[in-house]
Order: C-alpha cells, then structure tokens, then sequence
C-alpha cells in the first residue's frame, strides 16, 4: 500500500468506525462522512451480539476470534460501548437437537469457542432467568455482547478526544465526523458529497452497508452475479424485564441456519414450526444494560422487501421466548426492520479497489457487527 497518512472513511456504521479506529491507531488523521446525523443502517439495528458460537469452522472462527479480542481491547478503553463477555446458551427443545449441540461439543475447536454441553438444570443454575421448557444447552463462553446503539457514538467519542494515540512524529493525528454529507461521487483518492465539497485522502475506505445501488452501485452491479445480495430482518425490543439474564440465548432454530452446526446431525432435525419457516426466524434474545430484552430475528431475501413488519413472527417470537423464560415477556416498546449486505460467494466479506486509492468494504452479513474490528485491521494490513 502506499504511504497513507489521512484515511476517508464513508459510512458512519460499525465498518465505517472500525476503519477509523484502525486508521488511528496507525496514527492516520482521518475525515468520517455519515449521510445522516447519525448511523442509522443494520449497525444500530442489530443486537449487538458479539457471535463466536454460531461461526463456520477455519476462516470465519478465526475472523470473529480475532474480533472479539478486538472488541474486548476497545472496551478497555472504550467502556461505553457495552462490551461484556456473557456467553451464551443455544436450548435444544428435544432430543434431536440436543444431540445435534452434542455433536458441536465434541468437534475440534469446541475448546476454542468454550463449547461445553449442559443439561438442563445446569443451564439454569448459570442463567436463573430460565425457568421455562428445554431440554437441554450448549454453552459458549467466548460470545459476548454490545450495546447497539451506544457504541458508535462513544467510539467516535473516544476518537475526538485524541486518546490512545502514538505519539508518531510529534504531529498527532486527528479525528473528524462530518454527518449529514451524503457521498454523491468517488475520484481517485477522493469523494464529492452532496453539497459538492471534495475530501481528499492518501486512502478512502467506502462502508456504506446495504446502499447497493448508491456510490458502491457500478462496483457491485458488475460480475456474472452481484457479489452481494441484501437480507432483511425482524427485530422488537421489550419493556425492561423484571430479572437478569446472565447470558444472551438461542433457540434449537438456530441451529438450521448457522454454519458452525453445519454437521450430520442436522440432518434429522424436524422442519420449523410454520410460522418460523414462513420467515426463516430463529430465536436470539439479549438483555440490553436497561434490562429491556431485543428480540428477533427473521430472514427475508427476496426483493422488493415489504415496507411494513408481519405480526405473524413477533407472535412466533413472543410465545418461543415465553417458553423458554416460562414467564410472560414485558411489554413490546419497539419494533424495527433492519437490512444487511451480505456476500454470495465463500468470502467472508466484500473488499475490492475501486478506484486508485478507493476501497470499498461490505457485505458480512450477520457477522458484521461481531467482525468488523478484525474487518478493518485486515484493510490496513
Ligand atoms: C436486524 C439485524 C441484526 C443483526 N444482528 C447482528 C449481531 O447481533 N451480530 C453481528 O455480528 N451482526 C449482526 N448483524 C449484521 C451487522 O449489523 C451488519 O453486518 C453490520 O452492521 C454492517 O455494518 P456496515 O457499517 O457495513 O453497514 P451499516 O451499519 O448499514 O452502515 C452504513 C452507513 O453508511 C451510511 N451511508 C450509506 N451511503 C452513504 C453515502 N453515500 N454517503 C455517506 N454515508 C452513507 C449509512 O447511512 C449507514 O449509516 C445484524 C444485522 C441486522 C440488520
């Protein structure tokens, strides 16, 4: 790479900031363009769960590994973000599935990701809160969680206030957020937002997410295929619920979608329950540090998307958690759709040059929230 000295980044959403985290670290001065006041795309709409459990095997473990110490150094200097390193447990709701989080406890790098099987009254001794029906848990003790809609701010917080800088040639580097600009045009080592200023940088890192059809749209509209395709979610946040969950919770539907149960007892498990199938939904609930519990999530991968969100999940959503917790959930406060982009090929994420000194990174999918402080290192590496 050529000698970098200030970095754009475009897109203010957790790839975005963990560019400008990585940029300054190296001692890069760095301009941060947001089209909003605020991130306002899938970083804000997640649950902030820091996901090692649910991780393909090779690659992709090593990735959100190497993420979640990543996110674990941040918070030391960052506490605001919410970091903590809670677990999680994924309950299987019969035998096939407790078999199957069985199978994942005994692969080779179970230690790694602090698998362990527990039945179902050990579970409930580490979590109190679930006083519901299961059959039985997989642990793991390397996920953790965020606070979605803390973090980018307090980053960026952290980053104005010039701390944790090298000292480098005696000129520290600086830290600009300028939202409101909505990035209309890139050059060679530079963008033009939509008042018509120019920003010049040694290199651009263009993040802006799920925006497919905006600056990054020429870049991914190429190929045989798009190498990209976006998927929309289903997400609510309750009142704050009256007790503590001591870790994040999965249900035996997650067990269908995520890689790291990829293995040959999936094969046996029974086809979702209507309502979940109908909207690819599996069961992830967080405490947030207000007590309030963020629900979700369903999966929809056709376009147009709906505008509006189907009840028919959140009602799936509701009576699953309910089971689980064998108590009824506080009342519904918020319920939201987010998109994220997500690569088609065997990448974990989409990286390419654009232009001379123009990088446009997206595409992790659901782990970009876990990944992107790993994301961003490998740019400047
Ligand atoms: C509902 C939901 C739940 C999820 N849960 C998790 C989870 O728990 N754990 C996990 O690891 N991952 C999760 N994910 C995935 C994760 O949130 C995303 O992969 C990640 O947030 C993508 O970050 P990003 O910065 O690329 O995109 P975004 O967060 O969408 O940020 C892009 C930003 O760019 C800005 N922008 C776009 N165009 C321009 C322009 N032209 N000029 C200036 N700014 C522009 C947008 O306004 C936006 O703020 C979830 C995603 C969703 C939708």
């Amino acid at each position: 790479m050529e000698r970098v000295v200030v970095v754009v980044v475009v897109g203010g959403g957790v790839l975005g900031t963990m560019h400008a985290v990585s940029a300054r670290r190296r001692g890069l001065d760095v301009l941060h363009i947001e089209r909003e006041p605020e991130a306002r795309g899938a970083s804000v709409r997640n649950f902030g769960l820091i996901w090692v459990s649910g991780r393909a095997p090779g690659p992709e473990l090593s990735l959100a590994l190497r993420a979640r110490a990543g996110w674990e150094e941040l918070a030391a200097e960052v506490p605001g973000l919410g970091f903590r390193p809670n677990g999680s447990l994924t309950l299987a709701s019969d035998d096939v599935e407790l078999r199957l989080l069985k199978e994942a406890a005994s692969q080779p790098d179970a230690a790694v990701r602090g698998f362990e099987f527990l039945d179902a009254a050990t579970a409930r001794e580490i979590n109190p809160a679930l006083r519901g029906e299961f059959a039985g848990a997989l642990r793991c003790r390397r996920d953790g969680a965020v606070e979605p809609r803390l973090a980018l701010p307090a980053i960026r917080e952290h980053l104005q206030a010039g701390a944790g800088q090298p000292a480098g040639d005696g000129q520290p580097a600086g830290y600009r957020w300028l939202a409101g600009r909505e990035v209309a045009e890139i050059a060679p080592h530079a963008v033009r937002d939509h008042t018509g200023e120019w920003h010049h940088g040694d290199l651009v890192v263009i993040a802006t997410g799920a925006n497919h059809t905006g600056i990054a749209g020429q870049h991914l509209a190429g190929y045989p295929k798009s190498p990209v395709r976006r998927v929309r979610l289903q997400m609510m946040q309750t009142a704050p619920f009256d007790g503590r969950l001591t870790t994040s919770v999965a249900d035996g539907d997650s067990l269908r979608y995520y890689p790291a149960f990829d293995l040959p007892g999936r094969a046996r498990l029974a086809p979702q329950a209507p309502a979940a199938a109908a909207t690819a939904a599996q069961l992830l609930l967080v405490q947030r540090l207000d007590g309030s519990l963020t629900i979700g999530d369903t999966h929809e991968y056709d376009e147009p998307f709906a505008f509006d969100v189907h009840e028919d999940a959140y009602d799936h959503l509701r009576t699953r958690a309910e089971r689980l917790l064998g108590s009824p959930l506080p009342p519904t406060q918020r319920r939201w759709a987010g998109v994220y982009s997500q690569v088609t090929g065997t990448d974990l994420y989409h990286r390419s040059q654009i232009a001379p000194g123009v990088i446009l990174v997206t595409g992790p999918g659901g782990r970009g929230m876990t990944c992107a402080p790993a994301i961003a290192e490998e740019t400047f590496t």
